[in-house]
Parts: structure tokens; sequence; C-alpha cells
């Protein structure tokens, strides 16, 4: 006798074998989970087969689920960028990991407090504050802060600061890592300067050499002298300097302060997607026939778009647009070189972009085919 299979009948026994995005709905039509796959076939019938998933989660998921729905894509980006549309759209009960990825984060430095320290948030509510980032995990920004800190004698006490002579500055100060605020060793204007370069070494490349060059002339300049104690000082700087120079590509995430358009291919033989992206924000996700002419007016209007969103000049993200600006980033900086095409609209116009479309036609047609 066959065996009966245990992926229930409400699963289309047609699922494509291709990379998309797929829905677990409950018995109201309430869409539970979302999630992507490059095989869609393979991921949604895998929840039913070995007793189902192991994680406690899943498996309830996968109990409630009374019916599946799934959008094709031709790429695993445009996958990753409907599954967070859709989880953004109907913020799914068991979509706890996405949800909290949903939110970057960002390095604080408030100047509304007279000794203003680096704090790493996630939201920008502070109108006298500047914002580093978004940066898409805490990780990275949480120890570039900490290193610069140390270089530049920053506070990393909480609250506010009221100056009092007569009190005793903690620790940090006997090991030489904060000039002491509190105690009025240092004033307003000269502790701002050092958050100032701070954020600059932070920020740019260039400032961060800048300080290397100052440390290792300080070091030289102890050595020289016979202050050895110094000079190990100044040593230590340097180290904490060419520790942060590790995160630089995060810190500076060269692609986000620019703007491109990305063509895909799409789900169809014959279809494409463009994605144009301004100063790090995804305008929109256009769905392309290469075969007949409208993709040509479809990419002169996108271009046209990006131009105008950049003289918006806004750097705040809605929380809305900060996922999909992630998800590109990144695949902007690991993507290999037959993933699509990519422009950058700093250096490109549209009829240029357009030439190079349609010499790449012959070049679509081979990967459709
Ligand atoms: S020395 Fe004073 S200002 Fe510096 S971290 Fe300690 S308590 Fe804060």
């Amino acid at each position: 006798m066959a065996r009966s299979s245990p992926v229930p009948a409400w699963v289309p026994a047609d699922l494509p074998a291709r990379p998309g995005v797929y829905q677990f709905e409950d018995a109201l039509g309430t869409p539970i989970y979302v999630g992507k796959s490059v095989n869609l076939k393979r991921r949604v019938r895998g929840y039913f087969y070995g007793g189902g998933p192991a994680d406690e989660r899943m498996a309830m998921m996968v109990r409630l689920a009374r019916g599946v729905t799934i959008c094709r894509t031709g790429t695993d980006l445009e996958a990753l960028l409907e599954e967070a549309e859709r989880i953004e759209r109907y913020r799914p009960a068991f979509n706890r990991a996405l949800k909290n990825r949903s939110r970057g984060w960002y390095i604080e430095v408030d100047w509304g407090d007279p000794f203003p320290r680096l704090r790493i948030v996630q939201s920008r509510r502070k109108s006298r504050a500047q914002y580093l980032g978004p940066f898409r995990g805490r990780r990275i920004p949480s120890e570039a802060a900490r290193l610069v800190e140390k270089v530049f004698r920053l506070r990393c006490c909480a609250g506010p600061i009221r100056p009092d002579a007569t009190a005793s500055p903690c620790l940090q100060y006997g090991i030489d890592l904060c000039t002491a605020p509190c105690v009025g060793l240092v004033g307003v204007d000269t502790y701002r300067k050092q958050v100032r370069a701070a954020i600059r070494v932070l920020a740019d490349r260039g400032a961060a050499e800048d300080a290397i060059l100052r440390c290792q002339a300080r070091r030289d300049a102890s050595l020289a002298a016979g202050s050895v104690l110094e000079a190990t000082g100044w040593e230590q700087r340097l180290i904490w300097l060419y520790e942060l120079e590790d995160y630089r590509t995060v810190l500076e995430r060269p692609q986000v302060e620019r703007s491109w358009l990305i063509a895909l291919p799409g789900a169809e033989p014959g279809a494409g997607v463009l994605l144009p992206m301004a100063r790090g924000r995804v305008l929109s996700r256009q769905r392309v026939e290469w075969d007949d002419g409208s993709w040509q007016e479809c990419v002169e209007r996108v271009c046209y778009e990006v131009r105008i969103e950049e003289l918006r000049a806004e750097s705040v993200f809605a929380p809305a647009e900060l996922t999909p600006s992630l998800i590109v980033t990144a695949w902007l900086e690991r993507r290999g070189p037959d993933e699509g095409h990519v422009f950058d609209l700093d250096r490109l116009d549209s009829t240029a972009i357009v030439d190079a479309l349609r010499q790449a036609a012959p070049e679509r047609k081979a990967e459709a085919a």
C-alpha cells in the first residue's frame, strides 16, 4: 500500500522549483508567516516532512496554517525585497526575526547635552542629535564607538554631568581613558572638540589616517624625550585606531552614499526588474518586459525620480524604507559579477544606461534560454 504524503492537500502540487516568496495563512486567510527560498517547492513541502519543524515556534505555525500562496521572483535579491515588504505590510505573527531586524542601529551624539557621549540607539528621536548610520547590526557600531571613546578620552558614564570640583573622578580618569568633565578638569568647549574629533574619525577614513599620523608623531616624540610611559599610551591609541579600520567598510557604507539603478532578471523569460536607489533609499521595484520598448521609458522615468529624490537630501530613513535599503546595500557589497547590472547614477545618465542595457540584450536572451 502506498504511504500517504505528510503534505496537506491545501499545499499546491505544482509549486515551482524556482526562487520566490511563500506566505502561510491561517484558516481566516491571515498571513502568519512569510519566507523566501531559491526553491519554493522544496522549501514549502519541507515543512511537512520529517515530523515537521524541530523549532517549536515553526511547528506551531505549521499546525495553524491552512493555506499557502507564493510569489515567484527572478533573483534572490528580489525575493528578499518581496519578503521584507510583505513582513512590513502584514506583520505576520511568526516572523519574529525579520520584524526585529527591520530597524537599523545608529551612533547618536546628543549635542543638546553639554557633555555628549556616544550612544547606540535604534531610532532618531532627538532633533539636536547627530546620527551616524543606519547600520544593520549593533555589534560593529558599538565596538567602533567604544574604540574612539578610548582614543579621544570621552566619558562612558550615563546620565547628565554637573561638574563638581569637590567630587572624585572614576577609574576611567585614573587609567587615562577620560578627561573627567565630571570634576571640571575639562570644560564644555574642549570636551565638545574631543567629541567632534571622535565623530570625524568614525565617519571619515581621511580623518582616521590623520589621527594615526598624529599618534605616531606623538609616540615618537615621547620616546625621543625618554618618556616611555607616555609613548606606551600613544602606542595603545594607535592600536585602537588600527582596530577601528577593520570596521571601516561598514562605517563608511560607500554604496549608501551613492545613487544606483539596478537591473535584475525577472521571474519569467524576457522579464526584468528595475531597482532605482537614491542615496541609499530604494525608491521602487519596476517590472519591465525587455521585448517591448516600454522599458526604455521606464529607465528614463526612474532616473528622473532618483534625481528628484536626491534633491530632498533627507538623511532620515522612515522605518519602511530602511529594510529594503539595508538589503540592497548588503547585496551591493557581496554580489557576484553575474548578478544583474548595476549602474552608478553619479557617473551615468539614462541615455548611457539605455545603451548599455540594449547592448546586454543578447546576454539576457542567452540567460533566459
Ligand atoms: S571620569 Fe567622570 S566623566 Fe569620566 S567616565 Fe568617570 S565619572 Fe564619567
